[in-house]
C-alpha cells in the first residue's frame, strides 16, 4: 500500500452540511460530527472521505479519454457491464476507483480517509438567508434559514492510500490528474479548494517522466500568490 497525505485549501467559502435546506442540493461536502475527547463531547467540522473520493472519481471520468484513459462513464451496475463489454474489457476508471461486482478484483484500488482540520470548528461564520419559493422565486413569509460556511485559507488534511500492483504505475497518474482538477473544479457546489500532495517523494519512483511535471506540480499549492493567500 503506497500511502501520501492530501491537503485541501479552501479559496472560496464553503458551506457546512447538517441541518441545511434541500435547496442547497445534495452536493455539499462539509459535515459535522461529534468527537468525544478529554475535554468531552464537541462539534467538528470534516470532509467525509467518501465525498472526497466521490469527486476524484467524477473527476477522473470527465478527464479520462483527454490523457489517454479509458472510461465506461457508467453509474448503473448494468450500464458499466455493458459499456465494459463493448470495450473489450474494465475501464480505467473502474480499475482505479471500483465498480459493483462480486470478487476482490472489482473492489476500490484507492482509499480515502476523511479530511479533518485544525482549525475549521474557530474558522467559520453563519449566515441567515432567505428562503425562496422556488416556482416564482419569491421570499417565503418566515422562511429564514441559517447556513454555515467555512472561510477562506482553510485548510483540511486527508490520507490517500493506493494499493501497489503491477498496474499502479499506469493507474497513479489518473488519480493525481483527479486530485490536480480539484483545484479548477473544487469540491461539487460546495466551493472551491486548493489541493497540495504531501507524499516525502514515495511517488517518485512510480512516475513516469511523462507525469514527473504534474507531480511536482502538486506538491505545491495552486492558488498561492494569485488570491492574495
Ligand atoms: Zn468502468
Amino acid at each position: 500500500m503506497i500511502r501520501f497525505r492530501v491537503r485541501l485549501r479552501t479559496v472560496s467559502f464553503l458551506t457546512v452540511g447538517g441541518g441545511v435546506p434541500e435547496v442547497m442540493g445534495a452536493d455539499v461536502v462539509h459535515v459535522r460530527k461529534k468527537v468525544v475527547d478529554g475535554d468531552g463531547a464537541r462539534d467538528v467540522i470534516y470532509i467525509p472521505g467518501s465525498s472526497v473520493k466521490g469527486v476524484l472519481r467524477t473527476n477522473a471520468s470527465r478527464l479520462a479519454a483527454s490523457y489517454g484513459f479509458t472510461s465506461c462513464n457508467a453509474i448503473e451496475p448494468q450500464r458499466i457491464d455493458e459499456a465494459h463489454r463493448s470495450m473489450n474489457g474494465v475501464c480505467d476508471v473502474c480499475r482505479l476507483f471500483g465498480r459493483p461486482g462480486r470478487g476482490p478484483e472489482d473492489w476500490s484500488r484507492v482509499f480515502v480517509s476523511d479530511f479533518t482540520s485544525e482549525d475549521a470548528d474557530k474558522r467559520r461564520m453563519v449566515v441567515t438567508r432567505v428562503s425562496l419559493d422556488d416556482s416564482t422565486l419569491t421570499a417565503r413569509k418566515g422562511a429564514l434559514y441559517s447556513i454555515e460556511h467555512v472561510l477562506p485559507g482553510t485548510e483540511f488534511s486527508g490520507e490517500v492510500r493506493i494499493e501497489e500492483g503491477d498496474d499502479v504505475k499506469v493507474l497513479l497518474p489518473l488519480l493525481l490528474l483527479a486530485i490536480a482538477e480539484l483545484r479548477l473544479s473544487g469540491l461539487g457546489r460546495g466551493g472551491l479548494v486548493d489541493a497540495k500532495v504531501e507524499d516525502g517523494n514515495r511517488l517518485d519512483r512510480l512516475v513516469g517522466d511523462e507525469w514527473r511535471a504534474l507531480l511536482e506540480g502538486l506538491r505545491s499549492w495552486f492558488w498561492e500568490g494569485w488570491l492574495g493567500s
